[in-house]
């Protein structure tokens, strides 16, 4: 497998049949700036496989521009290619063009199958052109060391008069890939349009056809026609755009179709929304079908109607530009929003570009965000009040981060930004961080709340925090262990106990960031029961269920009574258990129980429900998510999915996915869980598994 794809217009697919063509594409990865980092958009040959990466040979025109030599990447940092489709991108500069291509499936399998004569519509002089394609060159590269052509197309183009000239002495334009902008099998009725045996007879016929769909696109004449003053914008198939509506706020969707529509003046436009229109269809407009979607997806409108979509443009420089601030382009909101409902959650936040978008390395930040504030209302109470008394910090987090995040699906990275200026310090603006430091200043200073945890040592001292760090010995629990196992060893190892249930108990996973982790998969427990952590709180007597009265610390880890579970006997079952002789050399110590409880009252149990992970792989975090109570309610966010043009004037796609099937697993018995081939569970549940960082519970409700 290459790449997933669900089937959306937009979504990476599989660009090469066969993988084993050998040759790959990277399209993302954290951008690193300095000499020896690989530049996206780099086309290289595939050398070896290694476990789990690829070594791939990077080709290039001109050293300085593309680093040369071998690289490893990982497999999901780029595309597979064929060598036609490595020839072809090979032609196309900047990078950044390749990375809009092949992200643009529909066109570049459109433009990979283009043959002599085929028509074309490319960019010409700052207009789009039609012409017909007439041969495609191979280009060596002067002073290459690979002896691997480049591909670029001759077209010739059709004239100002909108007719076809003929052929004519001289060389024709050439056009590399990334200047076509639409071709014929792209265009209307395109399952009639095959091409590769172009039968002599009505191809003509065809050409005409498809060009009188195009005649109003060709370059602008001089005034007298009736489309008004707005220029059309330069679009292309593929493009995503936004349609102006009469409602005020936009619709989003792709472009997948456009041309003349029999007795309409202007150029019009086929777009794939990406939910719902009432007046949608499938594709079809009047009696004629131009391309297939989902049903009441599809809206046809004046090209002049849509607009590149702005929230794929390039990041605004720090300071604003042309008198427009970021407040203008992005108002905040506020009024209090409410966490998305469950029922809600995927229609308003699945997507590319959805949640919180990425800039200079904020994915640990944007997950941590994305986590607290999506779904959860756990700290909704303390955001208002800091918001209505405190200063430019809450009010910017609750107005640009946590309501846009609630109603619009998505946060533009310049909202980050100026929360992120807001923290105190400039090493929160640039540089790469811990979710727990992040997470302590945002409750401690901007929302001026009390530490979560009132953790009790051994010695009656009672120590304040935000986060819990699991501290224990690798080889205390089995190779899987759960969330539960890891707290509950950790807090008897260490002679701690809970003062009281916290309201958000957020856990660190035993591993120092991206450098070491103790136990390659943890179970993360769906529910977290801290009745045996508390501090001067009954507890059950493990064997019968009455008061407790004893703890024993060794039994902790006995194979033969549920390994990994914190012991605590009435005095009767204790006596029993310990006069075994292998636990005769047992610690146990007293518990202090209140002189309240009565005689054989039904114990309280103290539960805490998950609802989000924050996961870290090669430095990079990204978020699982409970959107709701339904078992199956996930999502998957990362900041920085994929990104869009080159370092410098590029920006972030952050992406968001429900993810069922984690509750599919998460739903199963922990034994099972623990017994899991990761091999076999989706890239969700491994990654979900393998690279937990922080587990997020908060208080069940009553
Ligand atoms: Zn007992
Ligand atoms: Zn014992």
């Amino acid at each position: 497998m290459c790449s997933s794809s669900r089937g959306r217009p937009w979504a990476p697919m599989e660009l090469a049949e066969d993988c084993s063509d050998g040759y790959f594409i990277i399209t993302r990865g954290k951008a690193r700036n300095g000499l020896r980092g690989i530049q996206k958009g780099s086309v290289g040959r595939v050398q070896a496989r290694p476990k789990g990466e690829l070594s791939v040979w990077l080709l290039g025109a001109s050293s300085h521009t593309f680093p040369r030599g071998e690289v490893l990447v990982r497999q999901d940092d780029g595309l597979f290619l064929s060598r036609h489709q490595a020839q072809l991108l090979l032609f196309v500069t900047p990078a950044a063009r390749r990375l809009e291509l092949v992200a643009n499936p529909q066109l570049f399998l459109a433009i990979c199958s283009l043959a002599c004569d085929d028509p074309v519509l490319v960019k010409h002089a700052k207009a789009h052109r039609p012409g017909l394609l007439r041969k495609v060159v191979q280009i060596q590269n002067k002073g290459s060391l690979e002896d691997f052509p480049m591909l670029g197309f001759e077209v010739e183009l059709l004239d100002s008069d909108q007719h076809y000239p003929g052929r004519k002495s001289g060389p024709l334009p050439l056009f590399s890939a990334g200047d076509i902008v639409q071709t014929s099998s792209c265009g209307p009725a395109n399952a009639q349009w095959a091409w590769p045996n172009k039968p002599s007879e009505g191809l003509d016929l065809k050409i005409a056809s498809w060009f009188g769909s195009l005649l109003s696109l060709g370059p602008p004449e001089g005034g007298g026609d009736d489309l008004g003053p707005s220029e059309e914008p330069l679009l292309e198939v593929g493009s995503m755009v936004e349609l102006v509506t009469n409602k005020g706020a936009p619709a989003y969707g792709v472009l997948r179709w456009m041309g003349t529509i029999k007795g309409k003046k202007r150029t019009w436009a086929g777009v794939e929304l990406d939910r719902e229109a009432t007046n949608g269809t499938d594709g079809t407009f009047g009696s004629h079908r131009y391309f297939t979607c989902q049903r009441k997806r599809a809206v046809f409108v004046p090209l002049n109607f849509c607009r590149p979509d702005a929230r794929f443009l390039p990041m605004p420089a720090p300071a604003p530009q042309h008198g427009k601030t970021a407040e203008e382009s992005h108002p905040g909101i506020d009024k209090d929003v409410p966490p998305v409902p469950e029922a809600e959650a995927l229609q308003l936040l699945e997507g590319r570009m959805k949640g919180i978008q990425g800039h200079y390395n904020s994915c640990y930040l944007d997950a941590a965000l994305f986590s607290l504030f999506s779904s959860s209302a756990a700290l909704d109470g303390v955001c208002q009040e800091a918001a209505s008394t405190g200063g430019e910090a809450p009010r910017i987090l609750k107005r640009d981060i946590i309501n846009k995040l609630r109603s619009q699906g998505f946060v533009p990275a310049e909202s980050v930004m100026n929360f992120r200026k807001q923290l105190g310090c400039d090493s929160f603006l640039t540089e790469e961080k811990d979710p727990e430091e992040f997470v302590s200043i945002l409750l401690e200073r901007v929302l001026g709340m009390k530490p979560l945890l009132r953790i009790r040592s051994q010695n009656g001292m009672t120590q304040d925090a935000y986060t819990f760090q699991i501290i224990l010995d690798k080889d205390q629990v089995g190779t899987a262990p759960t969330v539960q196992e890891l707290l509950d060893t950790s807090f008897v190892s260490c002679g701690l106990q809970l003062e009281e249930t916290p309201s958000c108990f957020m856990v660190q996973m035993p591993r120092f960031g991206k450098t070491y982790k103790m136990f390659s998969q943890i179970i993360p427990s769906t529910e977290l029961d801290v009745t045996d952590l508390l501090h001067n709180s009954p507890r059950e007597c493990f064997v019968c269920g009455r008061l407790a009265q004893l703890e024993c610390t060794t039994c902790l880890r006995d194979r033969k009574l549920q390994p990994g579970r914190i012991k605590q006997y009435c005095s009767l079952c204790s006596a029993q258990v310990h006069a075994h002789p292998l636990r005769q050399d047992h610690a146990l110590h007293a518990l202090t129980v209140p002189a309240e409880v009565p005689e054989g009252a039904p114990l309280l149990r103290h539960r805490l429900q998950l609802y989000a992970v924050l996961c870290i792989r090669t430095s990079h975090y990204v978020a699982f998510v409970k959107h709701g109570p339904g078992p199956h309610s996930w999502l998957f966010f990362d900041s920085m999915a994929d990104r869009c043009g080159d370092d410098r004037g590029g920006f972030n796609v952050p992406e968001v996915r429900g993810c069922p099937e984690v509750g599919d697993f998460l739903t199963q018995p922990e034994e099972t869980q623990a017994r899991a081939d990761l091999e076999l569970v989706s890239e969700h549940v491994r990654r979900l598994l393998c690279d937990s960082y922080m587990c997020l519970y908060e208080r069940a409700p009553a």
